[in-house]
């Protein structure tokens, strides 16, 4: 392992100081750790931020909901409020990785997780991700598990989070402080897609801490839901999922909040097949319509084809769960 310091912070002043010159933050570590044991990650300096008052969630001033970066996953996926509010927040927690993980990781480190690309991980491939300018070897290698939208010449990796979707899905923001202030990006502009630069992968700037990230209110009830598709059924990562959540009244369908996982280079949302079902009635013939919609752009590798009809039924099957039929 590359040798480092570390420094243990108390204040977001502190922290905000010590990154400035040069430190690197840290809080639940599953991620980090793992990846400088493996060499894939060489901070000089770790700033260990996880005595920061960053651990609360609270309603917000509109109704909505804001997650601490520092709530653990499971103190997420257990609180009463993300439970009835957004059910789909909860379940895609519950699905992520095994409880000691979800016990230790936070929700800020969550949502800045790698890919699980295994040539990312392998020092010895070439990775732009990794090391800009070196290639791909996901693109002539094993690339089942890899991405069908938004990929780009420079990288096809999927981001591994599963709440991820559920913030894309519910057009969450992320709240940062940086150097010059506090700022808020909606999720959707958070995690970037690779294009020609894989290695810059969310719109952080330099020095900036996520604070929390804020549900906004939604029409209520809303009935909401995460399904994920795997290979095996525990501490797995996804093939496909589907972060659905819907609000009707009067039989039709008024509101409609739609994203995939395990699909895209970042969390997918899925507009298309939103339109597709605002002021419709349900029925199992609106599903399968609306979710023909969902892999429109694919562009799937020599092993992820089956991507591209999985996703399909992926979100056709959460559709009629949080929807029913009439
Ligand atoms: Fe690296 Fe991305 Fe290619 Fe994987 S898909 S090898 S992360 S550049």
């Amino acid at each position: 392992m590359h040798p480092f310091s570390y420094t243990r912070v108390s204040d977001t002043r502190q922290a905000l100081n010590a990154a400035r010159a040069g430190g690197r933050y840290i809080a639940g570590g599953t991620t980090l750790v793992d990846l400088m044991r493996e060499t894939v990650e060489r901070p000089d300096t770790l700033v260990d931020i996880s005595a920061l008052p960053l651990d609360e969630i609270t309603v917000t001033e509109r109704g909505g909901l804001r997650i601490g970066a520092l709530v653990t996953m499971s103190e997420a996926a257990a609180h009463p409020k993300v439970r009835t509010l957004y059910p789909v927040v909860s379940q895609a927690l519950e699905l992520s990785a095994s409880a000691q993980l979800r016990n230790m990781a936070t929700i800020g480190g969550n949502i800045m997780q790698r890919t699980r690309c295994t040539y990312f991980r392998d020092v010895t491939a070439d990775c732009n991700k990794r090391q800009p300018g070196s290639g791909c070897a996901a693109r002539e290698g094993v690339n089942r598990t890899h991405a069908i939208l938004g990929t780009s010449d420079a990288c096809v990796a999927t981001h591994p989070s599963d709440v991820a979707v559920a913030f894309a899905a519910l057009e969450a923001t992320v709240r940062l402080l940086g150097p010059d202030g506090k700022r808020g990006v909606p999720f959707a502009d958070f995690l970037l897609r690779p294009g020609r630069t894989p290695d810059r992968e969310q719109a952080l700037r330099k020095g900036e801490l996520i604070t929390s990230v804020e549900i906004p209110a939604l029409p209520q009830p809303l009935k909401s839901g995460y399904l994920k598709v795997r290979d095996r059924q525990s501490y797995e990562f996804a093939l496909t999922s589907a972060a659905v959540a819907l609000h009707m009244r009067g039989g039709v369908i008024r509101e409609a909040k739609v994203a995939a996982g395990g699909v895209g280079t970042v969390p997918w949302k899925l507009p298309e097949v939103e339109r597709a079902l605002i002021g419709r009635r349900p029925s199992d013939a609106l599903w399968t319509a609306a979710a023909e919609k969902a892999a429109e752009g694919a562009r799937p590798l020599t092993h992820n084809r089956f991507k591209v009809a999985l996703l399909r039924r992926t979100v056709e099957r959460q559709l009629r769960i949080v929807g029913g039929t009439k």
